[in-house]
């Protein structure tokens, strides 16, 4: 699949529930109003557009949410679809969580040829972890990071950079994950979805990285993880530091991917509304022509890339979506 602009198109993001047993700040409000159980694709049928994504070219799969582990039976679908890296058709399985249930799957994700894992977590204080998710438990969180590693899963921890809440945490989660051999990965916010004022929140990771020059020593890789994080090695803890920069440092020049969410819209750009619905050709029709048809319509009309702006002229959402409903 090659976008207007050249672009491969080889990684697909599904969001399987815009649902979560967190109410992170900056993700969602504290009374959101999910989709209808009646609007939401079954997990077969969910398998049956990822593996049309596979045919036409998806080499990448990540499975997001809303938090994709409390959806129910959800381990059918990785066990579904880890027979299309069996087949060598899907280079790669990988989940983005919260980590709240990974006690319970980590060994199943395994199973089912899942080698890396993201795990959110943004402070290494409890009760400041609490405050950020809302129903959050820090304790449970890493008990769930725990039983990822001791499963054999290669973690990385994703880390919102928020100002006046976690920009002093910053430097210990990057020794944190140095002692216990993770890759860490920092994300400035986006805004998506009306949470309240983001210019509050909003800390530049350029920011963020002048400051951690004064104490680490970062050489650039030239490492893709096929996102959108650009990394550096840091000396001191010897493992990957990534920067996620919508905002400071469009990266959309590079763009492969796409989100599916699991209403089966199709998003061609996280930062644009312009979206297909393959919910409609993916029911019309037992053959799969009708979907593909519709998947390289919608390929062809994939953006250039966002324009995300966060300052006091524009301190309201650039879209009225949440990021759990496109996951991340
Ligand atoms: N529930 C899972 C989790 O939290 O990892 C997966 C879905 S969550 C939407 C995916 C990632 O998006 C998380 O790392 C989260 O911190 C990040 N995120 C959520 N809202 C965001 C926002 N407005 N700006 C930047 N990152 C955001
Ligand atoms: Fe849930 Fe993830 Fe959003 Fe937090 S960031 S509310 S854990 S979907």
């Amino acid at each position: 699949m090659i976008d207007p602009f050249g672009r491969e198109v080889s990684y697909l993001r599904v969001s399987v529930t815009d649902r979560c047993d967190f109410r992170c700040v900056y993700c969602m409000s504290e009374n959101m109003t999910f989709l209808p159980k009646a609007d939401v694709l079954s997990l077969e049928e969910l398998d049956r557009l990822c593996s049309a994504f596979v045919r036409k070219g998806v080499k990448k799969l990540r499975i997001t949410g809303g938090e994709p582990l409390v959806r129910r039976n959800i381990m059918s679908l990785f066990r579904n679809l880890s027979r299309l890296l069996k087949s060598g058709d899907l280079k790669e399985l990988t989940l983005t969580t919260n980590g709240s249930q990974l006690p319970k799957y980590a060994s199943e994700l395994v199973d089912c040829g899942v080698k890396r894992i993201n795990v959110s977590m943004d402070s290494l204080d409890a009760d400041k972890f609490h405050e950020l998710t809302r129903w959050g438990d820090l304790g449970k969180v890493q008990k769930g990071i725990r039983a990822a590693r001791d499963a054999g899963l290669a973690i990385k921890i994703n880390v919102v950079a928020l100002r006046n809440f976690n920009d002093d945490e910053i430097e210990p989660l990057i020794r944190w994950c140095g002692d216990m051999g993770y890759d860490m990965t920092l994300i400035e916010t986006m805004p998506l979805g009306d949470i309240g004022d983001r210019v509050e929140q909003y800390l530049p990771l350029s920011e963020v990285r002048e400051r951690l020059e004064e104490t680490f020593t970062f050489t650039d890789l030239d490492y893709k993880s096929g996102g959108p994080a650009r990394y550096v090695e840091v000396k001191e803890t010897g493992r990957k530091l990534g920067f996620i920069t919508p905002l400071t440092h469009n990266f959309c020049e590079g763009c492969n991917r796409v989100r599916l969410t699991c209403t089966g819209t199709l998003y061609m750009c996280l930062g644009q509304d312009d979206a297909a619905d393959l919910r409609k050709p993916l029911r019309a029709s037992e053959a799969d022509q009708v979907l593909d048809a519709a998947i390289d319509e919608a390929i062809s009309r994939k953006p250039k890339g966002h324009d995300f702006v966060i300052d006091r002229d524009h301190s309201g959402p650039a879209l009225a979506r949440h990021m759990n409903v496109t996951g991340g």
